[in-house]
């Protein structure tokens, strides 16, 4: 890998992200499209009864994103105010917004120096009398301790909801991500492993808790609204609760079927990029590369490097400035809540009190990771990163 391969010309520039859609999913969405069904409906139930057979939970609830999932979970635990949900600091805005959206109050934990995820032992001492519920994030798609995770809630009495957006495909000690704690929450954004354009998928193996959020998630009607139209569906409905319009459509459905039958292929080749990168920049001392533990299975959604700082003359924000410019789309997961102007002027959050999440932000660098990426593309990838810090070499 020399300098020479990144400053390459006439090759095109690599994106962070490029959704992998197949001829397939256009054909699945046209079919639905013409069958005069467009809405929820049995694609969507056939959708839900598939998924929950992948992850091996009882029921999956399809929502219209993660954001609803995550607001579907914490509403259904009938949260009061004041009520405290212990949230990590590095996540994407929805985690902690739809605890405050369920009128409680979102308590930002440290992460751990190596994975990025959660640090149990900061939440176990964050847990105070109105700690309710924990929201651990499986950061990249490497799973939080959840022994440790779920000890800690049987000794203090608290709810599990896992925000699971970056880990499907996942495993925890032989689990999958999704049947292991009370609430998993998946997304299929655009950007995600499995992608429905918008969507989501709520899944437990408690009855009530699954009936209780199927109804909450349209308008909260006692029986699903779209069976009223079946010609054998009866007008009558009942509104048991203010419910939300969460949920999602047969036309999203469709394009899920079909990725989640492509999902198996779509892993192999993630898990292939993330042990080429390993390999290429496993010489690079001014690389941190991901921490993977043993125990676990990566769903390898997001591929973060961090920079050590002490050995370079640049900062992070300037290496992303260099890859930008050598034409190679970054990103940064996550800018953490406390570092943003709600968080420190509502609770008054700052560095002082999450200072591990504060050190690491700052060295973090997301590189491209998506099933299209060629060995080509991951090998001028580590090869422009490994350019930029060669040449800025304390
Ligand atoms: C993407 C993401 C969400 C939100 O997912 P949507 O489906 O877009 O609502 C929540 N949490 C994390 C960690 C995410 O990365």
């Amino acid at each position: 890998m020399s300098e020479k391969s990144e400053q390459q010309v006439g090759l095109g520039p690599i994106p962070f992200y490029k959704p992998s859609v197949s001829e397939e999913e256009i054909a699945a969405v046209v079919d639905t499209l013409r069958s005069g069904w467009l809405t929820m409906g049995p694609k969507t139930r056939l959708f839900e009864e598939r998924f929950a057979t992948e992850v091996g939970a009882s029921h999956a609830i399809a929502v219209s994103s993660a954001t609803a999932g995550l607001h579907l979970g914490l509403d259904a635990m009938d949260l009061q105010p004041g009520d405290e949900v212990l949230v990590p600091t590095i996540t994407f805005a929805s985690t902690a917004a739809t605890v405050v959206h369920a009128g409680a109050i979102p308590v930002l934990v440290d992460c751990e120096a190596d994975t990025l995820n959660m640090d149990v032992d900061d939440a176990a001492r964050k847990c105070g009398p109105r700690t309710k519920a924990i929201v651990p994030v499986h950061l990249a798609g490497h799973p939080c301790e959840m022994d440790r995770i779920a000890a800690l809630a049987a000794e203090r009495g608290l709810r599990v909801m896992e925000d699971a957006a970056h880990a499907l495909p996942a495993s925890y000690r032989g689990r999958s991500v999704g049947s292991i704690s009370e609430l998993t929450v998946f997304s299929f954004y655009a950007t995600k492993n499995l992608t429905t354009g918008e969507g989501g998928m709520v899944t437990t193996d408690n009855a009530e808790l699954a009936d209780r959020i199927r109804m909450r998630r349209l308008h909260g009607m006692s029986r699903d609204a779209w069976k009223r139209y079946r010609s054998d569906g009866s007008w009558r409905y009942d509104v048991a609760y203010p419910g939300f319009k969460y949920n999602t459509t047969d036309v999203a459905a469709a394009l899920g079927l079909v990725q989640l039958d492509r999902l198996a292929a779509m892993q192999e080749r993630r898990m292939a990029i993330a042990r080429r990168y390993m390999a290429a920049l496993a010489d690079c001392r001014e690389i941190e590369l991901p921490a993977v533990r043993p125990e676990i299975g990566h769903a390898w959604h997001l591929f973060i490097v961090r920079m050590n700082h002490d050995m370079l003359t640049i900062h992070r924000d300037a290496v992303i400035e260099a890859m930008t410019a050598a034409g190679v789309g970054t990103s940064v997961h996550f800018i953490p809540l406390h570092v943003h102007s709600y968080y420190r002027d509502r609770f008054g959050y700052n560095d002082a009190r999450l200072p591990e999440a504060s050190r690491q932000w700052e060295r973090m660098i997301s590189l491209p990771l998506f099933p299209a990426l060629s060995d080509a593309d991951v090998d001028r990838v580590a090869a422009t990163l490994v350019g930029i810090v060669e040449r800025n070499r304390r």
